[in-house]
């Protein structure tokens, strides 16, 4: 293409919302026949909620909230945020102040720990608990399984080194998801769904998107690693992601595509930014390289 007909493209990019960071991105983008998704803030909303709560100890909801916001109002993840609003509505009270946590510790990809009012306190996935010996009883189980099939995760919390409680925090595909999904199939773009949360939860959200192919209980380097991979073997590959732990797989995918309302991380990572978050601009994106790049030759 001629540096005008870059131009151009990258303006009206621009004006649809599509930031497309120089010619050499709009160039790739053309050739795209492989998208690596994220799942929490690409592909869903973003904005998890708790929707169920069960326990396991005699003891008030009130309480065990306070207990498990205590620890959470310490973390910046999402499902962390979800918790303490939760707790926010059981407490009646918008400014509640939490007891304090002690010892904080965030593990990534797991969960939190701390202590709170003498007790020891972890609120995490299932890796959290047996990483720290701690039995998962078989009703805790079925509550976790339900969860997945729900397309919720499940998150446990113990104190003192028995599960008090499982909740279950839901956070919906965004709307319109399923259809770019099959348009891109019908443009001959393979999906794939990579994610950092556990599998059941994972394989729900991709079958409601039209996803086939997922990987799950991914750590940040496994992602740019897949894109490697899928490179390795003949794709030229976009990935859409939105959180820090995407921007290694952002780099090293051939087009790095950011959730306008991700991280600054990721935004940086990226070549293209969706500024409106819309997955349907993936392919205005697309489209858009394929005209520019398909008039000259
Ligand atoms: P992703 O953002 O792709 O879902 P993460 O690596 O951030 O993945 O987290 C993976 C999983 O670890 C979450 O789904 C959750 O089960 C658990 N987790 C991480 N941080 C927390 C937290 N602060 N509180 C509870 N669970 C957490
Ligand atoms: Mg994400």
């Amino acid at each position: 293409a001629t540096p005008t007909a870059v131009m151009v493209g990258t303006g009206v990019g621009a004006t649809q919302g599509v930031l497309i960071k120089g010619g050499q991105a709009l160039e790739s983008a053309h050739k795209v026949n492989c998208i690596v998704f994220d799942k929490t803030g690409t592909l869903t909303v973003g904005k998890p909620v708790v929707v169920t709560t069960k326990l396991f100890k005699k003891m008030s909801i009130k309480d065990f909230y306070e207990f498990t916001a205590a620890a959470e109002v310490n973390s910046e993840h999402p499902i962390a945020k979800a918790i303490v609003e939760h707790a926010k509505k059981i407490t009646e009270e918008q400014n509640h102040s939490w007891p304090e946590a002690h010892n904080f510790v965030s593990v990534s990809g797991h969960g939190v720990k701390a202590i709170v009012l003498n007790k020891d306190i972890l609120v995490g996935n299932k890796k959290m608990m047996l990483d720290h010996n701690i039995t998962i009883s078989a009703d805790a189980e079925e509550i976790l399984a339900e969860a997945e099939s729900l397309a919720q995760t499940g998150i446990l919390v113990s104190l003192d080194g028995e599960v008090a409680g499982v909740l279950a925090v839901s956070d919906p595909l965004k709307p319109g998801a399923n259809e770019v999904i099959s348009i891109l199939n019908s443009m001959k773009i393979k999906s794939i769904m990579v994610t950092g949360d556990n599998w059941g939860t994972a394989n729900s959200i991709a079958r409601q998107a039209g996803i086939e192919t997922v990987i799950a209980e991914a750590q940040p380097e496994t992602k740019a690693t897949k894109i490697k991979e899928l490179q390795a073997s003949g794709y030229t590959v976009a990935m859409v992601g939105d959180g820090i732990n995407d921007s290694p797989a952002l780099v090293a995918a051939d087009v790095g595509m950011a959730i306008g309302a991700g991280t600054d991380i990721a935004i940086e990572a990226a070549d293209i930014v969706l500024m409106k978050s819309n997955l349907e601009d993936i392919i205005i994106a697309i489209d858009l390289a394929k005209k520019t790049f398909s008039r000259i030759r």
